[in-house]
């Protein structure tokens, strides 16, 4: 017997060991079983669980239990991530706040030593918190993806691609964050609207005319100008172009040259071109062969600038000189702007475009057959709008960068003889006194070799001073090999021929880019095989009020308080019932609370069903023939839920089997089956019934099992031995269930709609006059055909008892009686006397002060709505808002007025 409350610290506790211990969620190469197939999203090592893990790992659970379930091999690969930058801040966030120690004072080697250290130590701490939610990831599997296998595969992936001339090494303007001090790809960095100002400086003639005045975001970059540019159509400027121009402050002329790229609406039609500084402006300057010039370093200090601002940070090289423009009188105005400013993705500083050699891979060609899989259809997003942003982005890629300059992830697989590069290699002495490599130039005789470990000797001069590249791979670059290097590529193994291509890559759509596409252009390129045919993308958990969460913000929700206060299965299936293909989460406390309620219903019903079945000899086979109306029809409901359940796991829609299992389980079998069945516990059919219960109620739970596994575990424990369940001793060891179409019965599901339809009327009426809950009734049921009368005569015991009737009359053109409530379900006609139920007087005096009370809602509403300032002025939520209470109001004063009418 089940104990009387469920405790779910308890029961998560003790299965989730006892999982463990059965190696239930192990997976092997088995050829005679079909496999199926998910990588997990690795989690970074420095990572806590959040409610973003929380959604997208729980539906990877889901599908893999129900997959399982399905009779298929279900194998979720569990794994970690290094996490590059991100983890590298977080080690030295921390080396900082506990040693006052930066990455500098330790060295790189010691500092890389510190995050190994680290990630040994706890770098799986997090795959304990996705025990307690439940995930049936098999622990003593997990990959990491800078083990030595991830790390070969890595290798390999380079030498393929710099063989292929893929990889290359190029001076590009690149994305520089001088807080990390390291380049960014174009993906990395995000754009936030910044209250910013725009300035309108004048540039003097070089003849000692007026010249010209241009609008900027950014004068602390004049120093770096290389020319004023105008659109050709702009007749304001037509006999400017090609005479110059006097850079205030720096005194230097450079020519006003014209390009389409001017935008003619913006500022004053004049744009400085910068080219080392902005990425625009570098296209303008290749166009037209404009020099280079830098003058912010890569730690967003001033150089090559007139001598005043030398060694200045960017952003007071930005005041001062404002400030000596103005002073020039070559300040003309400064306006308010609000413009969209590149920030890291990691720590949210200003990214700074900055001219410096890095390591690209080039795309276009890795591209093509991406987006052949996408546009024939071999490639399905699950919700399928995103096909068309993931195909615009493939056709419009941009080489991607892939070398950081920090210093944990996997090293750039690349030497240089000392002696042959001597010209292109840059050293420095670090704190620790050694030597170091600190910039490599290619266009100064670099000359690569690319090997995994230190070749023995320079290919060209048997030197043997050799030495590492000193920059890492962008994080991405490991991820993007994970579906394969999971599974020992490039290693031909069994796992490799036999678990890929995976079946559903399940993630968040913000990395289709940075992540999903990358997948799907190395899987291609190495396998020729995509590395999965479905990519699922769910919604993000936001706040109720559709905000992202942050710790600024306050807003978070920590999963793990939530399973500590609700029990793991509620927080499982609030997300779940929110999972909508699409849609992002909007997410709070109420969520949990109702999928709480509903585990609780699933436990009181299951033990009341277990308390009926005392004297009962299990076990019950389901009863192959049924005559009473109710077990017909619950047979066609359970039916049909299981049918839309299973098609919502195969569709990717899992609120539609959460939902529908829901409701069938609260609604037809609690509160309408189970309340019917109870009068019949007592009769000679009992054991009939209970059969029909527990094997409806076990079969519930399987369905359910993969979105709650603990309390359905729990539960099906105690039922095991009065149903004839097949498979082992867990639920995952046993069939999901099949739907059967000879359960299938749609009169019995009309004549009940019949019923339900009469009864919720009547309780309806019971709800307006305020009939206390127990008190029985009498009610009249009338209609002009006796056809219409038939269902409710054979079933009017159902009626009676559901609506809490005791005297019932069914019959044709019956009259209606003196104060006597009225209802029309269909076809007919419903009347509930009211003398002796109710005290008039006080029922009417309650009626006509809601009367009252609606009639001045709805005077009010209107009176809002005509004032032209709400309408013009009021946030468009609050009109509404009004709107819908006008609506509601009216509804009620027509309700009211009704019932005013019923009692004369
Ligand atoms: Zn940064
Ligand atoms: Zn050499």
């Amino acid at each position: 017997m089940l104990p009387k409350a469920y405790e779910p610290q308890e029961v998560e506790q003790k299965l989730a060991d006892k999982w463990q211990k059965a190696k239930l969620f192990a997976a092997h190469v088995d050829p005679a079983k079909k496999p199926f197939v998910i990588v997990i999203p690795p989690p970074n090592i420095t990572g806590a669980l959040h409610m973003g893990h929380a959604s997208t790992n729980t539906l990877q659970d889901v599908l893999i239990r129900a997959h399982r379930m399905f009779g298929e091999n279900a194998y979720w690969v569990p794994g970690t991530d290094h996490g590059g930058i991100a983890t590298q801040n977080v080690i030295e966030k921390k080396l900082a706040k506990e040693e006052h120690k930066s990455r500098h004072d330790l060295g790189r080697e010691a500092f890389v030593q510190t995050v190994w250290d680290w990630y040994n130590e706890c770098g799986n701490a997090i795959f304990n918190q996705f025990r307690k939610m439940g995930w049936s990831l098999d622990l003593s599997d997990i990959r990491f993806t800078m083990d030595e296998k991830r790390a070969k595969a890595v290798y390999e992936c380079f030498r393929q691609w710099w063989d292929k001339k893929y990889i290359y090494r190029g001076k590009r303007l690149i994305n520089w964050c001088v807080r990390c001090s390291t380049a960014l790809s174009d993906i990395e960095v995000e754009h936030e609207q910044h209250a910013g100002k725009l300035w309108y400086l004048r540039y003097k003639g070089e003849d000692g005319s007026d010249g010209i005045v241009i609008a900027t975001t950014r004068p602390e970059t004049i120093y770096a100008d290389a020319a004023i540019a105008v659109n050709p159509k702009d007749e304001r400027y037509k006999n400017m172009v090609g005479k110059k121009v006097i850079i205030p402050l720096a005194n230097r002329a450079i020519p006003i040259i014209a390009d389409e790229a001017v935008e003619l609406g913006f500022g004053t039609g004049a744009l400085k071109i910068t080219p080392a500084h902005d990425a625009t402006d570098y296209e303008v300057g290749q166009r037209h062969n404009l020099p280079i010039m830098t003058v912010i370093n890569d730690k967003g200090k001033m150089i090559n600038c007139p001598e005043k601002y030398l060694g200045m940070d960017r952003e007071l090289c930005r005041k001062e000189t404002v400030k000596d423009l103005d002073a020039a009188g070559l300040l003309v105005k400064e306006e308010k702007y609000n413009n969209a400013v590149s920030t890291c993705y990691r720590c949210h500083s200003a990214i700074e475009p900055f001219m410096s050699e890095q390591w690209f891979v080039k795309m276009d060609k890795l591209a093509q057959p991406a987006i052949e899989a996408a546009e024939s259809g071999a490639l399905q997003f699950h919700p399928a709008n995103w096909k068309n942003p993931f195909l615009n982005w493939l056709k419009n890629i941009q080489d991607w960068c892939i070398s950081r300059q920090i210093w944990w992830g996997h090293r750039i697989p690349v030497w240089y003889c000392r002696h042959c590069s001597e010209k292109g290699l840059t050293f420095a002495t670090d704190q620790q006194g050694r030597e170091q490599l600190t910039k490599v130039s290619f266009e100064d005789g670099a000359q690569p070799i690319v090997s995994y470990e230190k070749p023995e000797k320079c290919p060209v001069c048997g030197g043997h001073d050799l030495v590492q590249d000193p920059d890492v791979l962008d994080t991405w670059f490991s991820s993007a090999l994970w579906p394969i290097s999971v599974f020992g590529w490039p290693e031909k193994t069994p796992e490799m021929d036999y678990f890929y291509p995976t079946s559903v890559m399940v993630t968040g759509y913000e990395i289709l880019y940075l992540w999903v596409a990358r997948m799907v252009m190395t899987g291609l390129d190495f396998t020729g095989k995509l590395p999965f045919k479905d990519v699922y993308l769910n919604g993000i958990v936001r706040d109720k009020h559709g905000q992202k969460m942050s710790k600024s913000k306050g807003n978070v929700i920590d999963p793990l308080d939530m399973t500590a206060k609700y029990g793991t299965d509620a927080v499982r299936f609030s997300l779940l019932m929110q999972a909508v293909p699409s849609k992002d989460i909007p997410y709070s406390e109420d969520s949990i609370t109702g999928a709480r309620n509903f585990c609780n219903k699933l436990y009181n019903a299951s033990r009341f069903i277990l308390m009926n079945m005392e004297g009962i000899q299990g076990p019950l086979a389901m009863p192959k023939e049924v005559t009473e109306l109710a077990d017909k029809w619950i047979l066609d409901r359970f039916a049909h839920a299981i049918k839309t359940a299973r098609e919502g796991i195969e569709k990717y829609n899992l609120a539609l089997t959460a939902n529908t299992l829901y409701h069938f389980l609260w609604g037809d079998f609690c509160d309408w089956y189970v309340e019917l069945a109870k009068q019949r516990f007592q009769t000679q059919e009992k054991e009939k019934v209970m059969a029909l219960c527990v094997n409806i109620l076990y079969n519930t739970l399987k369905a359910l099992h993969p979105l709650i596994p603990y309390i359905t575990e729990e539960i099906a424990s105690s039922l095991r031995p009065y149903v004839a369940a097949e498979g082992g001793e867990f639920l995952l060891q046993q069939a999901y269930p099949e739907f059967d179409p000879a359960l299938c019965d749609k009169e019995a599901v009309r004549k009940m709609e019949i019923i339900q339809g009469v009864t919720r009327e009547i309780r309806t009426i019971r709800a307006q006059f305020n009939v206390p809950p127990a008190l029985k009734i009498s009610a009249v049921l009338t209609a002009k055909d006796e056809a219409d009368l038939a269902v409710v005569k054979e079933y009017e015991g159902y009626i009676k008892l559901m609506a809490k009737v005791q005297k019932l009359d069914i019959g044709v053109n019956l009259a209606k009686p003196k104060q006597t409530a009225t209802a029309v379900f269909e076809n007919i006609a419903i009347y509930v006397p009211l003398t002796g139920l109710i005290d008039f007087e006080k029922e009417k005096k309650r009626l006509e002060k809601d009367l009252a009370a609606a009639k001045a809602n709805i005077a009010s509403r209107e009176a809002r709505l005509a004032q032209e300032n709400f309408i013009k002025h009021a946030p468009k939520e609050q009109i509404e808002k009004t709107k819908n209470e006008l609506a509601a109001a009216k509804v009620a004063l027509a309700q009211v007025t009704a019932s005013l009418e019923d009692l004369a």
